[in-house]
């Protein structure tokens, strides 16, 4: 009688690419190999011939984009504080220092115009975040940072298959990283990609990547900075070949639910629903922010006691005690902070069906209805 689990998302995984794994673990190769080539080959392609290296996760690329950025001690890049954690700890562990500017009220993502006023002397990069998959203006990001002659680290761990001005998001741009975590919109188990400039940046990536090892083809080594680990498997390069053939069906199922999201939502809950793009964003995630005054641990509570998942992406992570302790305030951010307390994510996923969305929203208007549910 009563429905399955319905998760907020799950990944789409066919046949073929659990076969094509299969392969590769009987293969006798299953680190970094051919595997890895063809994906960042086929990664390329997509993305206007750019070069790409793959990861083992997105937050790796983005450590060494902070090393290929120039990103050292006292340096300051500009972010959201509305974000993964990653965003900020990766400037941090690069010895930055982490400037958060509010968010916009609509989009939840950066406020340019607050970004392009924090702006010193000591800011080499401002680091984008499209959230849910919704894309930042890159006209105005890219013409800001070459005003200002800084770097762009574009954090769009939640991007692919995004789009600005009919444009595939890493397709232009400075170094884009992207995500391919479990739940993003296409994925590789873990891992990331890295978009680059032109092959001396690609080629020092792979020093990061790999221990700054470099090989001589009489079997002679030499390693010139102190590289790291990130380097992706074949078995996680092989899902993530698996996956890129079915983006688009991907993107437009997650856009077809999305509308469905905003036909049956009840407006009456006094819900802030996001905005309405379906041209450019890759609806990584469907979220909405709760009323005032509804304690978001209940809510979550509810909905789980009716068989659904719901996610929290994210609290605003200038609050959390590592950014407090480093100075960080309640009240300095009071957009981010607002929608850190209050957002929720609903499922959304390719494999869902309509009713699902029906589902939720029935569930969504029981749970808000229960005036017990209303914190005092
Ligand atoms: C998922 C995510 C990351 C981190 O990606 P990983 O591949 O898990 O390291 C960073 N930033 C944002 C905004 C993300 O959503």
């Amino acid at each position: 009688m009563s429905l399955p689990y319905l998760p907020f998302t799950r990944p789409s995984i066919d046949e073929a690419t659990i076969a094509a794994v299969a392969d590769v673990l009987r293969s006798g190769w299953i680190t970094s190999g051919p595997k890895v080539r063809e994906f960042e080959q086929k990664l390329s392609e997509m993305f206007a011939g750019r070069p790409v290296r793959v990861l083992n996760s997105a937050t790796g690329g983005m450590e060494i984009a902070m090393a290929l950025a120039g990103v050292g001690p006292g340096d300051e890049v500009i972010t959201t504080p509305l974000s993964w954690v990653a965003t900020g700890n990766v400037i941090l562990r690069a010895g930055g220092r982490p400037v958060f500017v509010d968010i916009e009220a609509d989009t939840r993502n950066i406020d340019l115009s607050l970004a392009e006023a924090a702006i010193t002397k000591r800011t080499r990069a401002i680091m984008p975040v499209d959230l849910a998959g919704l894309p930042v203006d890159r006209d105005r990001l890219n013409a800001l940072a070459k005003r200002h002659k800084i770097r762009v680290v574009e954090d769009a761990a939640q991007s692919m298959g995004a789009h600005w001005g009919g444009r595939l998001i890493g397709s232009f741009g400075d170094l884009v990283s992207i995500s391919f975590h479990a739940n993003k919109n296409i994925t590789s188990s873990e891992g990331g990609c890295l978009v680059l400039n032109d092959a001396a940046e690609a080629r020092q990536c792979e020093l990061h990547r790999l221990q700054g090892v470099e090989r001589f083809a009489d079997g002679n080594m030499d390693a010139t900075l102190a590289g790291g680990k990130y380097n992706l498997t074949d078995i996680a390069a092989c899902i993530g070949l698996g996956q890129l053939p079915h983006m688009q069906q991907f993107t437009a199922r997650r856009r077809q639910l999305a509308m469905r999201y905003f036909e049956l939502f009840d407006r009456s809950l006094g819900c802030t629903l996001p905005v309405v793009d379906l041209q450019q964003s890759n609806w990584h995630m469907f979220q909405v922010l709760l009323p005032e005054g509804v304690a978001r641990g209940d809510f979550i509570a509810g909905m789980h006691a009716a068989g659904i998942g719901i996610g929290v992406h994210y609290p605003a992570m200038h609050l959390f005690t590592l950014y407090r302790e480093l100075g960080f305030r309640e009240g300095q951010f009071p957009l981010a902070e607002r929608v850190g307390r209050s957002i929720v994510t609903l499922p959304l996923f390719p494999a869902m069906q309509d009713s699902d969305v029906e589902r939720v929203c029935k569930a969504m208007t029981a749970v808000l209805r229960v005036p017990a549910r209303r914190a005092v």
